[in-house]
Parts: structure tokens; sequence; C-alpha cells
């Protein structure tokens, strides 16, 4: 009999103790093992982590730090991912299932945040205002106290530090929600952090259900702001509670994202782009390009390709290095994604590629699902309309680019697009044209923390990354410098 996992520890504000919460285990989803064993955080947990937060935001110092001696505590954070990365990318790899490429990538670019916001906050520069009076006038701005992070299960470490490496130099304390399902990376983040300077209590992490800590975190009223990613009905139900507070969200949805491939394409590029842009991460991200529209021209030959090369991707074991698609994330997410694609042959869609579970040793027991391309389908049918968040393409003939435009942003989201093209007029325009956060021309799914990234429409509110990025943590306040001779006129 295999010994029982010892009891992982949670982060109540620098105390690391198990919470009070129901016990549960975090699985591998490759294999459904166990590689975690925790207690939740209770509705207590949250209180009282939020509780000693805000007290240690009060009296650490660390609001009142100079930028630079903060920007180096961030520095070591980054330092101290990229000593500890293979370390952290096979626990990614185990806690979500992820191959391990990608899972390098993600632990990598974790490392890139914290040094670029650290860099970002000691160059950051506040404004002296054109002067309308006998004032200096200033804008500056401050942090706001304890900020929350409450993050999804698909790329844990990466969309984890995208909120703590901005929210953490801006002064605040943070307490981060993971999803229930993978708890591990925050976990290793706050431990690094505590590790590397960062004051006992700045920083918590409380595992848990979403509609029980999540809500109870979202509603406390020392939580002065919320950045959410995660899906559209979740982030709503949190926008109406931050309005009863007036308090500020960012909200990072979900997509139904159009990729574009113009009859003057480069086919080999459009061709792996379109791949890499459903199928990695086995389609569970945000800015997949779930919708593909082809020119009627050459729509069979293209479709006939990209069907021969989805079926030769390598589905399989997360720890080889060959492994482009691993299994989804849990038994029940793969359910959801069986019955959309018996929706889209039920709603008249033909399956050219995938569209069943893989056979055969090493399958068995984990949530593999092979590449899936539909086809036959309209723009209005509920498989091309709804977020599956799976590896299931819905691929589309278009005739005109006016056609193509309007069935492009005929969707509540507005996420990202790509375009494939070789002609850098038409390019542009339908760069410009399309409705979407982030639009990739001739290349698909590429990131860059100095540019901002986020949605319109019901992908989201606000944006992350970019210089700026910090400046959504921190409050701004104007300040009047009063420099008269003589006293204010009104009174004389
Ligand atoms: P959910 O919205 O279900 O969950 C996201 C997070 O919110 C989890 O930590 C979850 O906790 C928590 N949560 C759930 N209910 C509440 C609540 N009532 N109050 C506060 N927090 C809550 O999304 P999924 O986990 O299903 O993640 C997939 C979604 O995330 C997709 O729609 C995807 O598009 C979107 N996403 C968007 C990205 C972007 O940048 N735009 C990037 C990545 C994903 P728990 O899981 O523990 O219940």
């Amino acid at each position: 009999m295999k010994a029982r996992l010892e009891l992982l520890p949670i982060d109540v504000a620098g105390e690391w103790r198990p919470g009070n919460g129901e016990e549960y285990e975090s699985l591998y989803p490759a294999t459904g093992e166990p590689v975690a064993r925790l207690r939740a955080a209770s509705p207590g947990d949250v209180d009282e982590a939020i509780n000693r937060a805000d007290r240690t935001f009060r009296n650490s110092g660390w609001a009142q730090m100079l930028p630079h001696a903060r920007a180096a505590v961030l520095h070591r954070v980054a330092a101290l991912i990229r000593e500890r990365s293979e370390d952290l990318a096979q626990r990614q790899r185990l806690d979500n299932g992820k191959p391990i490429s990608e899972t390098r990538a993600l632990v990598a670019s974790a490392a890139g945040t914290f040094q670029y916001f650290a860099a970002a906050l000691e160059t950051l520069e506040e404004a002296i205002t054109p002067s309308r009076g006998a004032w200096v006038t200033m804008s500056v701005h401050e942090p706001m106290g304890v900020v929350a992070a409450i993050t999804p299960w698909n790329s844990p470490i990466a969309s984890e530090a995208q909120k703590l490496a901005p929210a953490r130099a801006a002064g605040n304390a943070v307490v981060v929600k993971p999803a229930e399902v993978t708890p591990l990376m925050a976990l290793e983040l706050a431990s690094i952090c505590e590790e590397a300077g960062v004051p006992r209590g700045m920083v918590s992490v409380l595992p848990g259900k979403g509609s029980v800590i999540g809500d109870v975190i979202t509603r406390h009223p020392l939580v002065r702001r919320v950045s959410f990613t995660g899906g559209t009905a979740t982030g709503k139900h949190i926008a109406r509670i931050a309005a009863d507070k007036m308090m500020p969200v960012s909200l990072e949805l979900g997509g139904k994202s159009p990729t574009m491939v113009l009859e003057d394409a480069d086919l080999d590029h459009a061709l792996a782009g379109v791949l890499y842009g459903i199928f990695s991460s086995s389609g569970e991200s945000c800015i997949a390009g779930s919708r593909l529209f082809v020119a009627r021209r050459i729509y069979d030959e293209f479709v006939t390709r990209l069907a021969r090369a989805a079926g030769s991707l390598r589905v399989g074991d997360p720890s080889s290095e060959r492994t482009q698609m691993g299994p989804l994330i849990t038994a029940g997410h793969r359910e959801s994604i069986e019955r959309y694609v018996a929706l889209g042959v039920s709603e008249g869609g033909r399956i050219r590629s995938g569209g069943v579970r893989p056979s055969g040793a090493g399958f068995d027991r984990g949530y593999f699902y092979t590449p899936t391309i539909l086809e036959g389908l309209a723009n209005t049918a509920r498989v091309s309309r709804e977020e599956i968040f799976g590896p299931v393409l819905v691929a589309m003939p278009f005739d005109t680019e006016d056609d193509l435009i309007a069935q492009a942003n005929d969707s509540v989201y507005a996420l990202a697009a790509g375009v494939w093209s070789r002609d850098f007029k038409r390019a542009w325009a339908l760069g410009r044209a399309v409705q979407a956060g982030t639009v990739w021309i001739n290349t698909y799914k590429q990131f860059s923390v100095s540019t901002p990234f986020g949605g319109w429409r019901d992908s989201g509110l606000g944006r992350e990354k970019g210089r700026e990025g910090i400046f959504q943590y921190m409050q701004q306040k104007s300040l009047y410098w009063g420099i008269n001779e003589e006293p204010l006129a009104w009174a004389r």
C-alpha cells in the first residue's frame, strides 16, 4: 500500500499550516494519481489572513520602502524562480498536466514577469502637472492595502506571477486564491517571496472552492481590489459584488477567438500558427484560436492539410520532451468537451479529425482527448459561439472580407484574433477592423510582459502587463503644494 501524502500547509498571511476547510487531493491529470494532499482554507482562515495582511501592510514598512529597495527584493524573487526552475516546472506539470516543455516556458515567463516589474518599479515616474496657479501640482500613486488575486487552473505560475509581481511592486499585501485543483504553484511563489525578503504576512495563499473562499475574499471589506482571471460568468458575479463595494476590479475572462487565413497567406506558416493556436495547452487557453475562417478558394486544401497535421500531433505523457498535447485538467472537463463535440455533430457538423479519446497504453487513466476539427457548421452554431476551452476547432469558409469581418466580430467575446496574409495592407486593415484586445498578424499566441493584455466585451475589463500594470494596483492622488506669498485672496 502506498504511504499517504503528507498534509501540505497553506499560507495564512505568513503562518504556514493546514487550513480549516475540507481535506482534498490535487491529482495528476495524466494518471489520476494524487500529487498533494491539503486542507482548504475556511472562511475563518480567509478572515484571519486578510486582517493580518492589513496589519502587516500598515506596520511592516514594505509600502514605504523606496522603489529601488523594493525592486531589489523582486529581482531576488526572479532569481530564486530561475534557480528552482526545473523543480517548479516538474511540479507544475504534476499539478495541471501540461507538457514539460510548456511548464518550463511558464516558469521562465514567471521569472521574467518579476524581473520586468522590478525594473518598471525602479524607473516608474510620477508627474508634475502644468501649474495653473500659485501651487506646484503633482500626480502620485499610492498602494491600496490588501488586494486579491483569483486565478484559474490552466497556467498557474504565469497567471499568478502576472498579478503578484505588479501588486507587490505597488506595495500592497496580496491574498492569492488559486484554483482548487492547482494550488501548488501559488504556494511555491509565496514561499519564494518570503525567502527573497517580502515581509511575512504580505502574501497569503488560500486554496479552496471559489464559490466559498473566492466569494468571502471578494466581499471582505478590507479587500480593496480584485484581479480575477477565469470564466465570464464568475467574472460578472465578481463585478456585481465589486460594484456594491465601489471596488476596482480587473477581469481577464473567456474567448472564442477567430483566426483568419486569407488566400494569399503563407500556408506553411498559417498551418503551424493555427495548430499551435488551438491545440497547444490542449486548447485550455483563453486565447485559443477556436474559430477558423479560411478563404473559400483554399479552404479544402488548407483544412485537409490541417486535419492531417492535427492527427499527427503527439498526444501523451506530459513528462516527455516530445509531447505536444497532454491530458485535460479533470475527468469532468473532458466530459464537458465530449458533450460539446456531440452537440456540434447534432447541429449538423462533421468531424474532420479527432473527436475521440485516444486509446492504448498510457491513456487509460488520464483525461486525454484527441485534437478535434469540426466543419460544416455556421458561425451561429452553439459550438461556434460558446467557449469550449479544449482542443476543438470549428473550421468555416468565407467569401468576402466584409463577410469575414462581420462573422469574426459576431461574438460576445473579443479577446484575441489572428490574421494570416502576405499582403501587408490587407493584413493591416483586417487587424484594425477585428474587435479584440490582442491581434496577431502572421503569428499567434505570442506574449510579451511589456505589452498590455486584456479583453473587450465579455472577455473582460482592464489590462495586465506593461509598465502601467503597476498603476492598476495603486490609487492615484493629486497633490497641490501652495507657494503663495500672501494668504488666499478670498479671505483678505
Ligand atoms: P472559473 O471562473 O470557474 O474559476 C476561476 C477562478 O475563480 C478559480 O480560482 C475559481 O475557484 C474561482 N471562483 C469560482 N467561483 C468563484 C466565486 N464565486 N467568487 C470568486 N472566485 C470564484 O474558471 P475556470 O477555472 O473554469 O477557468 C477557465 C476560464 O478562465 C475560461 O473561461 C478561460 O477563458 C478563462 N481564462 C481567461 C484568461 C484571460 O487572461 N482572459 C486566461 C486563462 C483563463 P475554484 O476553481 O477553486 O472553484
